[in-house]
């Protein structure tokens, strides 16, 4: 009877997974593994890694305790195990990632005899297919969206049965990280199909005009869920295809936007730490704590921007539009790095990932692919007014403001007797986007 070994990395799904369909095909007996590697895990930040833990315990649960979990170095562990179980071939999705890809290339070769078998990735079209008709990659969105549309995707993979491998050890996993009071969503793969399904019934209606609204359950919530794999964006767009109007269109392009930073990040791996446009390697930041630590705390004195950071806190995720709003506070208002930002976010985020994450930072600090020009500041207050118009959702995460009404609470130093627990503004937005501006114009 031959055996092939199901190594699941961000792909912690059975159904619509081509690794798993192209090991049924080459083995009965198949042995499921995942590797905690601390490569990956440490920086993971602890919502994540929780989210994480959960999602393996459903997949676990769906194969009934058959998933073999080992802590250690996949360069080491995989070959390891697949000489183990006599497994004539190892079988993944594709990781386009900078560690991911390089990792594989040292699994595949300690491997030696044993094949190899790379099928599917976790975006609809794996990185580094679409390009410009001369072969580079692609620098504008929109350019990249309409070859990406034309490239189009699969249908999603058939169901495969497999004789699943009873590991030697029973499925145990580490301690879960402590989150306090904070509220992750429900992991897993049956999971993420309900909210797509329950988003699907009630919530695309209205998506495009709806999803900058902060105050509103308005988007998928799907970003975690697509972070680890627990369901494929071909799942989604599968979906979508069948349906017609700007909702649709509105959503399949946002999609879009994660798989063309994973293809930004596919070409230029050193964008990852480094600016995509080196004329901004010359910019002078500011790098001091306390102004750092006020943001990260939610403390600025600008209620949507501290309402956000407080989101994040709370809840380890944060709405698009808000993310937006306090990143650009961070660099352009108080002047810092956008990878210091970054890497608070990458701490803290249940759906950090490092293509989305440091692309759209980078996006934002005008320093990245197709960017917001850098003189496009946003001004925390309209963009509150206007994204947030009756204060709801900075009532809600800032609770020394609760007691304002409407949209009085952008601008609570206005007020007759402004709240005496909450700061007022950290700095003069006029003045810094100045700073910023001036900045700018030194070094182009
Ligand atoms: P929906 O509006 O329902 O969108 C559906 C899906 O489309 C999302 O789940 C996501 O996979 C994708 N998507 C939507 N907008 C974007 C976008 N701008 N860029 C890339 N993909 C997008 N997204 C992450 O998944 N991980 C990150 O670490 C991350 N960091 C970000 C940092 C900054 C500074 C900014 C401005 C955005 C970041 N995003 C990141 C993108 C976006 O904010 C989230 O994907 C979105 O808020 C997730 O909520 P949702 O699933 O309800 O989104």
């Amino acid at each position: 009877m031959s055996t092939a070994l199901l190594w699941f990395r961000r792909d912690l799904r059975l159904a619509d997974l081509p690794a798993l369909v192209s090991a049924a095909e080459r083995a009965s007996r198949v042995l499921a593994l995942y590797v905690l590697d601390d490569a990956l895990l440490k920086p993971a930040g602890k919502p994540r890694q929780a989210f994480l833990y959960g999602c393996l315990e459903a997949l676990a649960d769906s194969l009934d305790g058959r998933l073999m979990l080992v802590h250690g170095d996949p360069v080491r562990d995989v070959p390891r195990v697949a000489r183990a179980v006599g497994a004539g071939s190892v079988h993944v999705s594709t990781d386009t990632g900078p560690y991911g890809s390089r990792r594989d290339r040292a699994v595949a070769e300690a491997l030696g005899e044993i094949d190899w078998v790379e099928c599917g990735s976790p975006y609809a079209v794996t990185p580094g297919r679409v390009t410009k008709p001369d072969g580079e990659p692609y620098r504008v969105f929109s350019a990249f969206y309409r070859a990406w549309c034309r490239h189009g995707w699969r249908a999603p993979a058939p169901h495969s049965t497999v004789d699943w491998i009873e590991p030697e050890k029973p499925f145990r996993l580490p301690e879960k990280p402590d989150l306090g009071s904070m509220a992750l969503p429900r992991p897993g793969e049956a999971a993420a199909h309900e909210v797509w399904e329950e988003f699907l019934d009630g919530g695309l209606d209205g998506y495009a005009t709806n999803r900058d609204r902060p105050d509103r359950p308005a988007t998928t919530r799907l970003s975690p869920y697509l972070r680890w794999g627990c369901l494929h964006p071909r799942t989604l767009l599968a979906d979508l295809d069948t349906r017609h109007g700007k909702d649709v269109e509105s959503l399949r392009s946002e999609l879009a936007w994660r798989e063309f930073y994973a293809d930004v990040l596919h070409h230029r791996p050193e964008t990852a730490r480094k600016n995509y446009d080196e004329r901004f390697d010359e910019l002078e930041y500011d790098t001091d704590r306390e102004s750092f630590d006020r943001w990260r705390a939610g403390r600025t004195g600008y209620p949507i921007v501290d309402a956000g950071m407080r989101q994040l806190l709370a809840e380890g995720w944060m709405h698009n539009r808000v993310r937006m709003i306090v990143a650009s506070f961070l660099v352009k208002d108080l002047h810092q790095p956008w990878w210091l930002g970054a890497r608070h976010f990458m701490n803290h985020l249940v759906d950090g990932d490092l293509a989305s994450n440091q692309l759209n930072w980078q996006w934002v600090a005008g320093t990245g692919t197709d960017p917001a020009p850098f003189f496009r500041v946003f001004n925390p207050t309209t963009q509150g007014e206007k994204f947030d118009p009756d204060g709801a959702y900075v009532r809600k995460y800032v609770p020394e403001l609760c007691e304002i009404p409407g949209k009085a609470v952008h601008q609570p130093w206005k007020l007759p007797r402004p709240p005496k627990d909450y700061p007022a503004p950290m700095v003069d937005h006029a003045q810094e986007r100045k700073v910023a501006l001036d900045r700018f114009n030194a070094i182009t």
